[in-house]
């Protein structure tokens, strides 16, 4: 498998995202899927997307505490493409546990509490999600934060056990706005209050100008425990 990965890489060195795209679902098939929390760069690949294969698996993890503005993009998003995206939801018995046992907000009071409601809410819809997959989409870009800067086009997923795909990996933030805006995508209205990543409301919050692109996301946990667990490079 790394050498097909590193096939790929070389391959695809100088491909669009299209081309990534393109090729990715034909090889992969009905093994491949598109993990999109409906950020910027994956507004960008569902628009991508839906011109290749309209009937590409697309899926989102709803936490249960996403930002209103994101439940109806998802809906703006599902009319415009008329496409199927499948959500995934939480455990219900495990959110009410986690909930009676350590609060609604527990996330604030440390990392072992942040981790854990990422866990409950994300990474185990994740798990159900790659189930049975060869290969999954996502819209890593290596700009996004240090952790992510030695991101690959194609890489294999440790914590998943299943190839990788980022066909954004070396585009920039101005380039994503340029495609957002010359093929008119629908997207998050919080993009033009300073919000960057978005996530959870309750995690989520604006950046400065010159801030990381990540750093809105769990902005009162210091920088080396700052992710959710949803990707292995993180
Ligand atoms: Fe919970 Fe916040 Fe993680 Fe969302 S981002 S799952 S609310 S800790």
């Amino acid at each position: 498998m790394n050498k097909d990965i590193k096939k790929f890489n070389l391959q695809f060195k100088n491909a669009s995202p299209q081309e990534v795209i393109s090729f990715s679902l034909n090889k992969f098939k009905h093994k491949i899927a598109f993990a999109s929390s409906f950020g910027l760069e994956d507004q960008v690949i569902i628009d991508m997307i839906a011109s290749i294969d309209k009937y590409a698996e697309i899926f989102t993890l709803d936490t249960g505490r996403l930002f209103p503005e994101t439940y109806n993009l998802i809906s703006e998003t599902q009319k415009r493409y008329n496409i199927k995206i499948k959500i995934f939801f939480p455990d219900n018995e495990h959110v009410e546990k986690m909930v009676i046992e350590k609060g609604i907000n527990l996330f604030y009071d440390n990392v072992e509490n942040r981790r854990l409601c990422c866990n409950i809410r994300k990474v185990r819809q994740l798990e159900r999600a790659l189930k049975g997959l060869d290969a999954w989409i996502c819209g890593i870009r290596k700009e996004q934060s240090v952790s992510r800067e030695d991101s690959q086009m194609f890489e294999w997923d440790d914590n998943n056990n299943l190839i990788n795909i980022n066909p954004l990996v070396n585009w920039t933030w101005t380039q994503v706005w340029e495609y957002i805006k010359k093929h008119n995508v629908p997207y998050n209205p919080l993009h033009d209050k300073g919000y960057m990543s978005i996530g959870c409301q309750p995690c989520t919050r604006p950046v400065k100008q010159g801030e990381d692109i990540r750093s809105g996301r769990w902005w009162w946990e210091y920088y080396e425990h700052k992710e959710c667990g949803l990707h292995s490079n993180e």
